[in-house]
């Protein structure tokens, strides 16, 4: 196990200086509602100019671009899954957009990483799994490198507040018996 600090707080990400903010976006990365809309609103519209030239993004992929007027320097942009009931991989490509994400941050040398609670506003993904994947995929990726120093889990809630302290205490088993 690595050094890597897990904390959770509630806060809008768009006012977090960290070096990168994940937004939960979708697979055109041309904009979308909630936090994606709040990203590109208070990012400037340069985001937007930059996001056309990536061509997309896949389910469980990630990619970066600037953080252009936000106080975090870079954007890691994935795409969560549609919850659509279980059935469909959704309890695998979410790990993914962890994984992913936290692997774009350690290639580019990114120390500090804040993540929102993907796939569970518009895309349905009941909070409570959702919770302990984001932390047990998040330790996962800690456990193999030391190049992270901290990754916050951003929560919009208090209720969402309350899962994700609960997962980071129960440490991360809890991903298999969840979903
Ligand atoms: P998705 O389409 O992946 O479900 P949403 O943006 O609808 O993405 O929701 C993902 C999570 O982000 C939800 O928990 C929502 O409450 C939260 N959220 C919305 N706006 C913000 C924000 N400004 N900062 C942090 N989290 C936010």
């Amino acid at each position: 196990m690595t050094g890597t600090k897990l904390s959770a707080i509630r806060a809008d990400i768009t006012t977090l200086a960290v070096d990168a903010i994940v937004n939960a976006a979708n697979s055109s990365l041309l904009g979308g509602g909630g936090v994606d809309s709040a990203i590109h609103r208070a990012a400037g519209p340069e985001l937007l100019h930059e996001c056309r030239l990536l061509g997309g993004c896949k389910t469980g992929d990630a990619k970066l671009t600037n953080g252009y007027r936000l106080p975090a320097r870079f954007i890691i942009h994935t795409v969560g899954p549609v919850w659509r009931g279980g059935g469909y991989g959704e309890a695998d490509l979410l790990p993914s957009c962890y994984r992913r994400c936290l692997e774009v941050a350690l290639s580019n040398g990114l120390r500090t990483v804040a993540f929102p609670a993907i796939s569970t506003g518009i895309y349905g993904f009941p909070k409570q799994p959702a919770a302990s994947i984001a932390v047990a995929s998040v330790r996962a990726v800690c456990r193999q490198s030391d190049g992270l120093e901290t990754v916050v889990f951003c929560c919009f809630s208090n209720d969402d507040l309350l899962l994700y302290n609960a997962a980071i205490n129960e440490g991360d088993t809890a991903i298999s018996e969840s979903v």
